[in-house]
């Protein structure tokens, strides 16, 4: 019982620091221009998911499947470098 009720206490204040944070999304817009057709292609990157983060996306003018290589700054905007797959 004891355990559970430490669970629930920290689960809480989880809670609470994530509220606090509430001004920052987040999410914050980035842009990536598509190899094959050259357009400014802008995705939403989720900040949380860490500093670094890789993952393939369709171009949705194309539709040709792009690496994406996000590295989010010190200033927590996020830099986008992009290669074929
Ligand atoms: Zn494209």
């Amino acid at each position: 019982m004891k355990h559970k009720r430490d669970e629930y206490v920290q689960m809480s204040r989880l809670g609470l620091s994530i509220n606090r944070h509430d001004m920052q999304p987040a999410e914050v817009e980035a842009y990536y221009i598509c190899d094959s057709c050259g357009e400014e292609i802008v995705v939403p990157v989720d900040v949380t998911e860490g500093l670094h983060q890789d993952y393939v996306e369709d171009c949705p003018i194309c539709c040709n499947p792009m690496v994406l290589h996000v590295d989010i700054a010190e200033d927590g905007q996020p830099l986008i470098t992009s290669e074929h797959e």
